[in-house]
């Protein structure tokens, strides 16, 4: 079992806002063990949790939020930090979105690697999977199952034929995420991001952080990977995994899923506590994170 991890030294970052195109700025600062991922609403002073309980609007982003103050596109950063084994960070945000830099979480590993990461001396406590957990909405699913690390098996398939049917499978570690997953950029159809304009939402989106596909060929250049799509579907999952406080131990299968299906992922193993355990010095363990019993989410079955 590893120890609890924070980085060394306080950094920044500068950028725009991919949905309000409006600059926002960024610190990352050490935070002690036991402290989690807090954001702080510059504009309001509200601190924010990185809990699933405060996550709102998951169709095309996930934004988190309390009360009237809300944080927009928050899951390349915590993609970073969960894939790069971040326990414990304060990240204080003026403009009300993290930047989208580019389009990646690979800015956020650099960022990261730049403060430089410091064990911490308390063991981290992670959410071991006992039981399946499964998530259905239509023809998309996802599923988690036992396992010693969290491996994930994700397949999209769109009707596309740039895109098609892709399938990522692999080990994560903070090795793997950090050359198979983190430079893998958001994607988007040409004319899904027209309609997105049209309602005001990508204003910051470009070609500069955003892989843009028309029909039949990229417009923003060379891709990173021939799959990209996929890994940074993987990339996204990490970051809302992050949003149940612990790290998990699950294998997690994904079909055609999406922010909205994980975080439904999210809430049903909270809702199913018989499906898990806590593991690591449990003296320390509090888990904070309400149950989500009444909230809305596709049929859920664990078996
Ligand atoms: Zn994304």
């Amino acid at each position: 079992m590893r120890n609890q991890n924070t980085i060394q030294r306080p950094v920044k970052v500068e950028g725009i806002g991919l949905h309000t195109g409006a600059p926002s700025c960024m610190w990352l600062e050490p935070a002690p063990v036991d402290h989690g991922i807090l954001f702080h609403h510059g504009e309001t002073g509200t601190v924010i949790p990185a809990q699933v309980d405060h996550a709102q609007e998951l169709s095309f982003a996930t934004r988190i939020g309390l009360g009237e103050s809300a944080i927009s596109t928050v899951e390349h950063l915590l993609s970073a930090l969960r894939g790069l084994n971040i326990d414990n960070v304060f990240i204080h945000l003026e403009g009300g979105e993290v930047p989208i830099v580019d389009g990646s979480a690979e800015p956020f590993v650099e960022l990261i690697e730049d403060a430089g990461i410091r064990e911490q001396e308390r063991p981290v406590m992670t959410l071991r999977l006992t039981r399946p957990i499964e998530v259905h909405d239509g023809e998309k699913w996802i599923r988690a199952e036992p396992s010693d690390g969290l491996e994930v098996d994700y397949r999209i398939s769109f009707d596309n034929p740039l895109v098609g049917f892709q399938r990522y499978v692999g080990c994560i570690s903070p090795e793997s995420y950090r050359k198979e997953i983190a430079p893998a950029r958001t994607f988007g159809f040409l004319k899904d991001v027209k309609y997105l304009k049209s309602q005001g939402l990508a204003r910051g989106g470009s070609l500069s952080n955003c892989v843009v596909v028309d029909d039949h060929r990229v417009i923003s250049g060379e891709l990173r990977f021939p799959d990209e799509f996929v890994r940074h579907k993987v990339l996204d999952l990490i970051g809302d995994l992050a949003l149940l406080e612990y790290p998990i131990q699950a294998s997690v299968t994904a079909h055609k899923a999406g922010h909205a299906l994980h975080a439904a992922l999210v809430r049903a193993i909270l809702a199913n506590p018989e499906s898990w355990e806590l593991v690591g010095d449990r003296s320390q363990a509090v888990l904070t994170v309400p149950r989500a019993l009444d909230m809305e989410m596709p049929a859920v079955m664990g078996f």
